[in-house]
């Protein structure tokens, strides 16, 4: 990269993370909530003074642009994508990012609640830190760097390539989407006029991973029907479905199947709800696993199950329902193999480690890629997301924003 670039990338961050964009599960509104975009409103400015005269926010609350190409070679249209949203576990109202410069591998006490420590202890990736300068919150809200550390890095980005239009490229699109952290990320993405044939999320978490692989996921809700009767008179009669409910989670293995059971590439079948009355309770549960095929095998196993506990209980019946959320990325990336390839070429010529992850969870980038843009996820440097512990390292930031740089280039040489 050019030797006399200042990056912006922190200077950024310090401005986005002040802006409340937290996004609500409980509005049905899109985007969930209109603050949002704020910050939206904030990257289209910016990016018209970079000379990016397309940027928009459109009514859904996505900002969409585009860096043009500059070269003639035909080189695949790269799309890099973040979320502005915070998650919604924990208040982004009123943050106060504070830089910790050359940070001293010490414990971090946070100023507004003393309470509030980020202890190396917890957070042994801080020891590969030191020098670093590190931004976290204050102490009463969460930090933001989910997603705004990926947004800043792209930001960058854009202003690196407008500063030195000699680098030359294929065209490249910017995607900041809302509601990532509610699922509901890529639920009014315009995918047409996205336009784009490879996608990055800049989502991930430690210097120099890469993750081309989630969780598959369905969800099952099952309802459980008793019969139910004047309690006085009950006898004989009445079953209850709330002890049916009860009885048939208890049938659920204790060592295992669970998310506080397993680790790596093991998956899980875990409640998430029950609510309900003695005449009828609903159970709502999530299922994951990185081979598709075994979710199958767990709801037939909780069928199973049910239907044991069922029959127990004569006159109970049940309703059994499973939802698809979202699918591994790694069925589609798989069959384009130069974009990871790519990604590890790009990590490699910025001087760092990989780190190569398989994400336990989904991104926007695991419906993406069922959606006809293949969309790994890269690191930005976040930690500790969703609380008030959450911190970023500058460096990483900017080692993030290089990466990027590696991969534009490397994509046009390979063209
Ligand atoms: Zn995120």
């Amino acid at each position: 990269m050019s030797a006399d670039y200042t990056f912006t990338v922190a200077e950024r961050f310090m401005k986005y993370v002040q802006v409340d964009t937290q996004s609500d599960p409980q509005s049905i509104s899109q985007p969930s909530t209109e603050k949002q975009k704020d910050l939206g409103r904030i990257l289209v400015n910016e990016l018209h003074v970079m000379g990016i005269t397309d940027a928009e926010l459109d009514k859904d609350g996505y900002v969409y642009a585009t860096i043009n190409a500059t070269t003639n070679k035909k080189v695949p249209v790269l799309c890099f994508c973040a979320h502005m949203d915070t998650s919604p576990d924990c208040s982004g109202t009123g943050v106060k990012p504070i830089i910790h410069r050359n940070y001293d591998g010490l414990d971090i006490r946070l100023p507004d609640d003393v309470s509030q420590v980020i202890r190396v202890e917890d957070h042994p990736y801080l020891k590969t830190k030191i020098g670093d300068d590190i931004i976290t919150a204050s102490g009463t809200t969460l930090l933001g760097a989910d997603d705004k550390a990926g947004i800043a890095v792209i930001m960058d980005l854009a202003n690196f390539l407008s500063n030195n239009p000699s680098i030359e490229h294929g065209k490249i699109r910017l995607l900041f989407t809302p509601d990532e952290e509610i699922g509901r990320g890529v639920n009014a993405v315009d995918i047409i006029k996205l336009g784009a044939d490879i996608g990055y999320t800049l989502d991930g978490g430690e210097l120099g991973s890469y993750e081309d692989e989630t969780f598959s996921a369905d969800g099952v809700k099952i309802t459980i029907f008793g019969v139910s009767a004047h309690p006085g008179y009950a006898k004989g009669k009445l079953v209850n479905a709330i002890k049916v409910g009860t009885e048939f989670l208890h049938k659920l293995p204790k060592h295992s199947f669970s998310p506080e059971t397993t680790a790596d590439r093991e998956g899980f079948v875990h409640p998430v709800r029950f609510s309900g009355l003695a005449e009828e309770v609903q159970i709502e549960f999530i299922i994951r696993d990185f081979e598709t095929a075994k979710l199958q095998e767990y709801e037939n196993f909780l069928r199973e199950k049910l239907n044991e506990t069922l029959v127990t209980h004569p006159g109970s019946r049940a309703d059994f329902r499973v939802t698809e959320q979202y699918r591994n990325m790694k069925e589609v990336i798989i069959q384009h193999p130069e974009i990871t390839a790519n990604a590890h070429e790009a990590i490699r010529r910025a001087g760092i480690p990989l780190v190569s992850m398989s994400a336990r969870g989904g991104t926007d980038g695991s419906r993406l890629s069922f959606m006809g843009l293949p969309c790994p996820n890269l690191f930005t440097g976040e930690m500790a997301f969703h609380g008030k512990h959450e911190y970023v390292s500058c460096q990483d930031m900017e080692k993030s924003v290089q990466v990027l740089i590696e991969l534009i280039k490397i994509f046009h040489e390979k063209a």
